[in-house]
């Protein structure tokens, strides 16, 4: 969608307000109180709806992450949009130069905007790469003095697994959708539990050699690429697939430039949500635009995300 045909539809407030309430409520304003669909009348001079069943009030930002703001709803659709429209994300710095919002407020803006990207995961099936990606930085290493350093310490910013950098594991069908989740260590139950319902029984699971992941072949079959012995693909002689994970690959490079390219490095408090919002940009590639506007508001439902949570001091 171009600059011009969003101005077009989100040309003032009211516009912006309509847009929101079609796309959170399809079937007429919910109340937010009881519940109770299409019984409101709306209330011009508060823009609130007024339920004529509870008789209480509520308006179209109610119980999302969208709630109790301060700034205009088209200044949140034009977010939406910028954040929609891009490839690969856009950052707290740019957000706030583009919409002409503080810093803080553009950042709340940014996160609100990822937590309503987060979908249900979808049950992959067919062939399903799975492999694992480092994101965010690692925990700060303390100094140490240089006379205390010999060839068995390992190097000062280690890469790929051993590290402790912040851990995601992806799974793609192959012809299809992904599901990211972020994991704590690289450990067996940890891949497993991360797996859990998330894979059709009879998919065929390919990964590379990792002993972690030969467990994967007690419940579902598994193919493996060797790739500390530099094979990239082969065909399997028994069933004659192609073994590869390219495709998974693929999305990992895309999740790796969207964190280190547009955000730089995150934390693994938020993690969670920029992978979120990988998946959500790999999996609705197919979708206009304005359809990507339109589900992300109907995925905010129910989900609050306030200031003081993604400012607080992870436990
Ligand atoms: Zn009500």
């Amino acid at each position: 969608m171009s600059l011009r045909a969003f101005n077009d539809l989100f040309p003032d407030e009211d516009a912006a307000r309509a847009w929101f309430e079609r796309a959170r409520w399809p079937n007429g304003p919910e109340c937010y109180h009881c519940r109770v669909a299409g019984n409101a009348a709306f209330m011009p001079k508060t823009k609130f709806w007024h339920c004529k069943a509870c008789k209480k009030q509520f308006s179209v930002t109610a119980g999302t992450p969208m709630g109790r703001t301060h700034l205009p709803l088209l200044t949140w659709a034009h977010a939406i949009y910028l954040i929609v429209a891009s490839s690969k994300g856009i950052s707290a710095a740019k957000l706030s130069e583009m919409l002409d919002v503080q810093y803080a407020t553009a950042w709340h803006l940014g996160h609100r905007i990822r937590a309503m990207m987060a979908e249900a995961n979808p049950i992959l099936a067919g062939v399903v790469e799975i492999d694992e990606m480092y994101a965010g930085a690692p925990p700060r290493k303390r100094a140490k003095p240089s006379r205390d350093h010999d060839d068995t310490d390992p190097p000062a910013n280690p890469q790929g697994r051993g590290t402790k950098r912040p851990l995601v594991l992806v799974a793609v069908q192959r012809d299809g959708d992904v599901v990211a989740k972020v994991i704590p260590t690289h450990s067996k139950a940890a891949i497993a539990d991360a797996l859990d319902g998330v894979l059709d029984p009879v998919a065929t699971v390919m990964t590379d050699g990792l002993p972690a992941y030969k467990h994967i072949g007690k419940t579902q079959p598994h193919l493996a690429v060797n790739h500390s012995g530099r094979e990239y693909a082969r065909t399997d002689a028994a069933t004659r697939q192609r073994v590869h994970v390219n495709r998974v690959e693929s999305f990992n490079g895309f999740m790796r430039r969207a964190i280190i390219g547009v955000f730089h490095n995150v934390s693994v408090k938020h993690l969670g949500r920029y992978t979120g919002e990988a998946t959500f940009r790999w999996n609705r590639k197919a979708d206009a635009c304005l359809t990507r506007m339109a589900r992300l508001v109907a995925n905010g439902e129910g989900r609050m995300l306030s200031y003081s949570f993604l400012t607080a001091k992870a436990a």
